[in-house]
C-alpha cells in the first residue's frame, strides 16, 4: 500500500488525545470534507472524507487504536482498515449519501454512523445486482484444426438463473417479502453501552442473512437459491492460426449475474496437440523431408505434403546436402490478427541406405571405385 498518512495526523490530534478530543476532531473534519458540502471539488473532498473516516474508525475503537499504536498501518497481519473492515481497500466506496438526511445539522454521532454504515456498501452489495463470475476452460485441438480454424461444441458447467422463479427464489405465485427484522436493509443496528458512552454498531441481520429479503415459500426447482447448475453446450469458433495457450473469449457465456446483473465471460484457453510430422515456429510450419542419396546427389522433384492436405511439387537441386532448408512461401499459418500468412520450411534429411539389393551393391561398388579417396577435412582456417 502506498504511504498512508498517520491517523493522528489526519485528524490533527496528538498521540495521547482523549476519546473526546478524537470525537470532536472527527466531527469537525467530517463536516468540512463531506462531499455534499464541497460541490466544487467533490473528488478531493471524497478522498479526504474517506481518509478521515478511516482514521476515526481505527482510533475510536480502543482495541484497534492499541494495535495501531503498536504496529502502525501494516498491523500484525498487514493491513489496517483493509478489505475486512467497513472501509475496505477495494475502491468500492460506501454510500455516504444514502439515508443521510440533509447536511446542516450533523446530529448525534450515532446518526453519522448509521448514515455511513446503515445504507452502506456491504448491504448494497448483497442486495443489488452483481455481475456473474468469469469461467475458464481448457480446450485441446489438433495441429490441423489450429491451422485451418474449427468450430467446436463444448459442454460447460455454470450457474444459470432459475427459469421457474426467474431468479427470485420464491415459488411462482408467491413473492419475496421485505425482511421485517431489518426493514430490508440487511443490517441491524445495535446500541451498546460502553465505557465511552453509547456506541451504535451494525451487524448483519440474522433473519435474512443480509439479503434484506425473506422467501416464505421457496421455489422448488432451485430451492430458493434463484439459480440452478446447468451444463449447456456452447459453440466456439476457433480462428485459423490460433496458437498454443492463446485464449478465445465468449462474452456473456460465464456465470449468470445476480438480480439482473451482467453475465460473466467464458475464457477458453487452447492447447494444441503435438503433430507427428509438423512443428511450428510463430506462423512458420516446420517439417523434415527424407530423401535418398541419389535424389540428393542428382536432384529431384519432390512431393511435399502440406498441413491442409494438399501437395506441393518442389525441385531440389543436384548436390543437395542433408540439413539444407527450403522455403515454400505463404503455406504456413495464417495470422489471427492480419491477412498475412507464414511460410512452410522443410529440411532435407538424406537417408543412407541400410539394406542393399545385390544389384545396388554392385552399382555402388562401381561408383565407389571412382571416388575412393576420403574428402579433405576442413577445419576453420586450417587445411590438412
Ligand atoms: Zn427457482
Ligand atoms: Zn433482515
Amino acid at each position: 500500500m502506498a504511504s498512508k498518512r498517520d491517523y493522528y495526523e489526519v485528524l490533527g490530534v496528538s498521540k495521547n488525545a482523549t476519546d473526546d478530543e478524537l470525537k470532536k476532531a472527527y466531527r469537525k473534519l467530517a463536516k468540512k470534507y463531506h462531499p455534499d458540502a464541497n460541490p466544487d471539488n467533490k473528488k478531493e473532498a471524497e478522498a479526504k472524507f474517506k481518509e478521515v473516516n478511516e482514521a476515526y474508525e481505527n482510533l475510536s475503537d480502543p482495541q484497534k487504536r492499541k494495535m495501531y499504536d503498536t504496529f502502525g498501518h501494516d498491523g500484525p497481519q498487514g493491513g489496517f482498515g483493509g478489505a475486512g473492515g467497513p472501509f475496505g481497500g477495494q475502491g468500492g466506496y460506501y454510500s455516504y449519501s444514502s439515508g443521510f438526511d440533509g447536511f446542516g445539522d450533523f446530529g448525534d454521532l450515532g446518526d453519522i454512523f448509521s448514515s455511513i454504515f446503515g445504507g452502506g456498501r456491504s448491504s448494497r452489495r448483497r442486495n443489488g445486482p452483481a455481475r456473474g463470475a468469469d469461467l475458464n476452460v481448457n480446450l485441446e485441438i489438433t495441429f490441423e484444426e489450429a491451422f485451418l480454424g474449427v468450430e467446436k461444441e463444448i459442454t460447460i458447467s455454470r450457474n444459470e438463473t432459475c427459469d421457474t422463479c426467474h431468479g427470485t427464489g420464491a415459488k411462482p405465485g408467491t413473492s419475496v417479502t421485505k425482511c421485517s427484522m431489518c426493514n430490508g436493509t440487511g443490517q441491524v443496528r445495535q446500541v451498546q453501552n460502553t465505557i465511552l458512552g453509547q456506541m451504535q454498531t451494525t451487524r448483519t441481520c440474522n433473519n435474512c442473512h443480509g439479503t434484506g429479503e425473506v422467501i416464505k415459500e421457496p421455489c422448488e426447482t432451485c430451492r430458493g437459491k434463484g439459480k440452478v447448475r446447468k451444463q449447456p453446450k456452447i459453440k466456439v469458433k476457433i480462428p485459423a492460426g490460433i496458437g498454443d495457450k492463446q485464449t478465445v473469449v465468449l462474452r456473456g457465456e460465464g456465470e449468470h449475474g445476480e438480480k439482473g446483473g451482467m453475465k460473466g465471460d467464458l475464457y477458453i484457453t487452447l492447447r494444441i496437440k503435438r503433430h507427428r510430422v509438423y512443428s511450428r515456429d510463430g506462423n512458420t510450419v516446420l517439417c523434415n523431408v527424407p530423401v535418398t542419396i541419389t535424389q540428393a546427389t542428382l536432384g529431384a522433384e519432390l512431393k511435399i505434403p502440406m498441413v491442409d492436405g494438399s501437395t506441393e511439387n518442389f525441385r531440389i537441386p543436384e548436390g543437395t546436402q542433408t540439413g539444407t532448408k527450403f522455403t515454400i512461401r505463404g503455406k504456413g499459418f495464417k495470422s489471427v490478427h492480419s491477412s498475412s500468412q507464414g511460410d512452410f520450411v522443410f529440411t532435407v534429411v538424406v537417408q543412407t541406405p541400410k539394406k542393399l539389393t545385390s544389384e545396388q551393391r554392385k552399382l555402388l561398388t562401381e561408383l565407389a571405385k571412382t571416388m575412393n579417396e576420403q574428402p579433405p577435412i576442413k577445419k576453420k582456417g586450417i587445411f590438412f
